[in-house]
């Protein structure tokens, strides 16, 4: 059973009261009854109690019942006053309810009786009352809520009537523009007067075919989501969000469209910012010079540049899915896939140098690969970076070469000034132990026992002379007599001296090809050449063999200079020496040009032999070449500058006869004791009379004071004071018909260029022997004076 109904019953007349009190509690339908009999026991009882309702009597002693409504009412409105009246009339009843009572119920038998009827319906109906209020409330404070909400999330409210063709905005929106309807002139704007407020001109024809959309639409839960540029009232440019939903009647014609709009000005901004930079990283990506790659865990490649794509031949969005095996050879991928397992493993960023297919071609790249990692450090991948360097390594390894090559031939060089110098100083003691043994020898008997002696010392400075020959070859210090030779001609006389030299088991196989022009040479350095290097060659061979001699042109271009330090470009009388022997492996080729240098036993190479050719070479301008592998034979191949002038007829000057004077005087001028004393000796011995002077000035001071003619004069080349030739022409001066002899085993730089004295100077290498300095003597008096 639910609570009885309390009841407040305000009446002063016991008769109505007792039949009011019957009526409800006859029913036994569940109410409990208070009385009050007068105003006074009416506002205490009021005040006390807790009642459901008031059930009150019109014409009350002292006060009226509509009082009591005001009385019930002002206490608590919600409380429902039924009015009982025994006038019967319509004015009170319609004056009662204007008054706010729930009911009113005429004092006759028949409505008492159903006057409990009457409670409950009244009861009930302020129930509904009730529940309406607070469903109002309700909605007002959730609207409130929404209102609150929409605040927050900066969304404006708005609605379109199609009928009135005007928008009806809330605070909100006005706010998102920052502006406000008292600024605007109220809620409701034609669509014209909002687009000229705030709609961005370019993207009206957003909004117009939005909603021309959305009138047009069938569905009734049609909506839509679009965004569009907005200017603020400040001028700004944004961006708004706008929600759309429209109402239809019962037609289908779309009435109504409505929806919020949030502003995502900052949102798109940042988006912006955020596109700027990401289109940055891809520029930058896209035409930075390496090669970009990102592989993920299981190594297939998620993206790459463009620069990469176009080495594997695709385009960039075809990389995604593939692996390192599409494109690289296994051996390649084995090792890319260690490094970056090893990678994601360390998580160590590396850099190394490696091998890469690149159209096919092997070549070198420098590689950077990092792991990446997503936000909480795990690792998701590899990106790689990568650049071509094969260009770069052969430069470096071609300057490396082009130095060595350098260094070697600044060793040669150095070692040729070291060699030249001791051989000079050498040469002129050996002048002199030739000399005086040779007089001496002459000076014995036949039978005598010193003879043999005295051989033995001639025979031994012989040989150190030729030692020191090679030396001075090599040291380019030798002084030499260039003829202008064809190669092809005077090549066909040496072969058959060759051909002795070798020996019969080896073949010698001659084959002349086209000489571009002659060469400017001493007939006796090709000798030496040639004699030299046969002479290597049949010592290469073991037994049986052929050594190859040709000649022909060659051509040296820039590039060949590039690689090869001592070359210079032009066009060469090419000379090829070559043998089918033991061959050199490389780093005897590296030394082979030293002097000294030698693989033959003690006793059998003396070193000197391919130095002497290089210092010959080098003096006339020319290359030489080596190309040598070990059991595959040798070739040495030799550049020699062209000549542009005519061939020479010259013989070869070889009279070793001793000839005597006729009593001519010879003036020999040399700073080295020794050799004056020696060639005095010599050409005393040879029937010359003889002046003697130690230096130039001296030589002077002899020419001028002696009476007689001086026929010849023989000196030094190099001297303190002054050279031979300056002495030379100053005593042509004095004595106009003099002839001069040059001899020197040091000529350098005095004597024209390279110590090459002109073709028509006569001249006789130191140590001389007594026939070769008698027999230059002769030539040089009976040659005819220009
Ligand atoms: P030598 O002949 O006195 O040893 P060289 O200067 O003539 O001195 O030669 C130096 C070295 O170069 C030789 O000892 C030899 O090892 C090597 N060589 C020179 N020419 C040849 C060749 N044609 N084949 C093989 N090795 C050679
Ligand atoms: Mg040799």
């Amino acid at each position: 059973m639910s609570e009885p109904i309390h009841i407040l019953y305000v009446d002063d007349c016991p008769f109505d009261r007792e039949l009011v009190r019957d009526a409800l509690e006859k029913e036994h339908c569940g109410f409990r009854v208070t009385e009050a009999i007068s105003r006074a026991d009416f506002e205490m009882r009021l005040a006390e109690g807790d009642y459901d309702l008031v059930l009150s009597d019109f014409n009350i002693l002292g006060f009226e019942g509509l009082q009591v409504l005001k009385t019930v009412h002002s206490k608590n409105p919600d409380l429902p006053v039924i009015i009982v009246t025994g006038t019967g009339s319509e004015e009170v009843a319609v004056e009662a309810i204007k008054s706010g009572a729930a009911d009113y119920v005429i004092k006759t038998a028949k409505h008492i009786l159903r006057l409990p009827h009457t409670i409950h319906a009244a009861m009930k109906k302020q129930q509904m009352e009730d529940e309406r209020k607070r469903a109002q409330e309700a909605l007002r404070y959730s609207e409130a809520q929404l209102s609150d909400a929409m605040k927050i999330a900066m969304l404006g409210y708005w609605e379109y009537d199609v009928a009135e063709d005007l928008f009806t905005f809330n605070d909100h929106f006005y706010a998102i523009f920052r502006t406000s309807a008292a600024h605007v002139g109220g809620y409701k704007l034609s669509p014209a007067r909002y687009a000229e407020l705030f709609l961005h001109p370019d993207d009206a024809p957003i909004v117009a075919a939005e909603t021309k959309k959305a009138l047009e639409a069938s569905d009734s839960q049609y909506n839509r989501q679009f965004e569009h540029r907005i200017i603020y009232a400040d001028g700004e440019i944004g961006y708004i969000f706008v929600r759309l939903f429209i109402v239809k009647d019962n037609q289908g014609r779309t009435i109504k469209t409505y929806g919020a709009n949030q502003d995502i000005t900052e949102r798109k901004r940042s988006e912006e910012a955020l596109r700027e930079s990401e289109s940055k990283y891809r520029t930058l990506v896209e035409n930075i010079p390496q090669k970009i790659f990102y592989k993920n865990r299981d190594l297939v490649y998620v993206s790459c540049n463009e620069k990469y794509s176009n080495d594997l031949g695709i385009r960039p969005d075809q990389i995604a899915g593939k692996t390192d095996y599409d494109f690289f050879p296994s051996k390649l991928v084995d090792k890319y896939r260690a490094d970056d397992k090893r990678i994601m493993e360390t998580g160590l960023t590396e850099e190394f140098e490696e091998k890469y297919l690149q159209a096919g071609q092997e070549c070198l790249v420098q590689t950077i690969k990092t792991p990446i990692r997503q936000k909480d450090g795990t690792i998701i991948g590899i990106l790689g970076v990568s650049w071509d360097i094969t260009e770069r390594k052969r430069a470096e390894a071609e300057r490396e070469k082009l130095q060595a090559q350098l260094n070697q031939a600044q060793k040669i060089e150095s070692i040729g000034r070291l060699a030249g110098g001791v051989a000079h100083d050498f040469n002129n003691i050996l002048s002199v132990i030739i000399g005086y043994s040779e007089l001496a020898i002459d000076r014995v008997g036949m039978e005598d026992p010193l003879r043999k002696d005295l051989k033995e010392i001639y025979s031994a400075a012989i040989r150190s002379r030729d030692i020191t020959r090679q030396l001075l070859a090599f040291a380019r210090k030798e002084t030499i007599t260039p003829e202008v030779l064809d190669l092809n001609t005077t090549m066909k006389n040496m072969i058959n001296i060759l051909k002795k030299l070798i020996g019969e088991d080896i073949e010698l196989a001659w084959h002349p090809g086209k000489v571009p022009g002659p060469v400017l040479m001493d007939l006796s350095q090709l000798d030496q050449i040639l004699a030299n290097l046969c002479i290597n060659a049949r010592d290469a061979i073991a037994d049986v063999g052929t050594i190859t001699i040709e000649t022909g042109t060659a051509i040296i271009d820039e590039h060949y200079c590039s690689e090869h330090a001592e070359f210079i470009p032009g066009e060469f009388v090419l000379l090829a020496v070559s043998d089918d022997g033991c061959g050199m492996d490389l780093e005897t080729v590296d030394h082979i040009f030293e002097p000294f240098f030698t693989t033959k036993g003690v006793g059998k190479g003396t070193g000197l032999g391919l130095s002497t050719v290089y210092g010959i070479i080098k003096q006339n301008n020319g290359f030489i070449n080596v190309y040598s592998e070990r059991g595959q034979g040798t070739t040495f191949r030799i550049y020699l500058p062209r000549h542009s002038g005519d061939i020479s007829e010259k013989q070869r000057p070889i009279n070793e006869e001793m000839v005597n004077g006729s009593g001519e005087t010879v003036l020999v001028v040399e700073d080295e004791m020794a050799i004056l004393k020696l060639a005095e000796r010599i050409l005393s011995h040879c029937n010359y009379k003889v002046l003697l002077a130690n230096s130039p000035l001296e030589a002077l001071e002899v020419a001028q004071s002696h009476s007689g003619e001086i026929s010849l004069l023989i000196t030094d080349v190099v001297m303190p004071e002054m050279n031979g030739r300056e002495l030379a022409n100053r005593l042509k001066k004095l004595c106009p018909g003099i002839k001069c002899l040059f001899m020197s085993g040091y000529p350098a730089k005095v004597i024209a260029h390279r110590g090459v004295l002109g073709e028509d100077v006569q001249f006789i290498q130191k140590p001389f022997s007594t026939k070769s300095l008698a027999a230059k003597v002769r030539e040089t008096l009976e040659k005819k004076t220009k």
